[in-house]
């Protein structure tokens, strides 16, 4: 998708802090971090929310999912973690290409939202 944030990043073409890349997904600092980690794993295809990752191979899926792990291990989150995907409006999901955050590296609150 030409005009989507995220896939100019995941192109090189918009600039961010790369925390991991396979072949199907690509991960990177949140620039308004809102815990000390703050990642976001997104797919490389383009599919706009959770509620489309149908769309996506398994292998793609399962890459996306299995990279959270990964980079909770990179980043030290021996304490725990939240993984959060917006979807939609009612969830202030913001910028239209499927994305999981990770934050850790604080404790969370117990109210989700
Ligand atoms: P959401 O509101 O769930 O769609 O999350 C979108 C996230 O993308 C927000 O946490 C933003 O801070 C983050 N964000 C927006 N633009 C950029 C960017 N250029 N680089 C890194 N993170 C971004």
């Amino acid at each position: 998708m030409d005009n989507c944030l995220f896939c100019r990043i995941v192109a090189g073409e918009i600039p961010s802090t790369k925390v991991y890349e396979d072949e199907y997904c690509y991960a990177f600092r949140d620039i308004n971090p809102q815990a000390p980690t703050h990642v976001l794993v997104v797919p490389k295809q383009h599919v706009a929310n959770i509620g489309e990752a149908n769309q996506l191979s398994n292998e793609a899926l399962r890459a996306c999912i299995e990279a959270i792990a990964k980079i909770a291990a990179q980043e030290g989150l021996t304490g725990g973690y939240r993984v959060i995907s917006n979807c939609g409006p009612d969830a202030c999901q913001s910028v239209p290409h499927l994305h999981f955050h990770i934050l850790g590296g604080r404790q969370m609150a117990d109210q989700m939202a």
